[in-house]
């Protein structure tokens, strides 16, 4: 946990978010400036800075955050219109916060 990272400090609980799910690995919420319709982010509790910085023991986290995303992509009935997953890795691979998260996009018109 790092105090000046807001998605720790969302993942803790300290800052308020519309969380949809939450259990010991991981939380749920809703992007604040959506870039769909469905815009959720799926959040480690754990602080990992991106996919760069991941090792072998996050092998498990990171199965759960799909297997999460899927599950969420269902109860918000996008699962069958479909979807995106997205990880965007350091500045030029558009990421602005340094706290791993997994985008799930959805919602467009077929
Ligand atoms: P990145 O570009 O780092 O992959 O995506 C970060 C995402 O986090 C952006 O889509 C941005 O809108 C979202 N975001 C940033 N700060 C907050 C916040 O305080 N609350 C919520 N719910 N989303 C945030
Ligand atoms: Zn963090």
């Amino acid at each position: 946990m790092e105090n000046d990272c807001i998605f720790c400090n969302i993942a803790s609980g300290k800052t308020g978010a519309d969380l949809l799910f939450e259990d010991e690995t991981l939380v749920v919420f809703k992007d604040i400036k959506p870039h769909a319709p469905t815009h959720l982010l799926i959040v480690p509790k754990k602080h990992i800075r991106s996919v760069n910085d991941l090792t072998a023991e996050d092998q498990g986290i990171i199965g759960h955050m799909i297997m999460v995303a899927k599950e969420a992509a269902k109860r918000e009935s996008v699962n069958e219109s479909g979807y995106k997953l997205l990880f965007n890795v350091e500045r030029g691979g558009g990421q602005v916060i340094f706290h791993l998260h997994l985008h799930l996009l959805g919602g467009w018109e077929r």
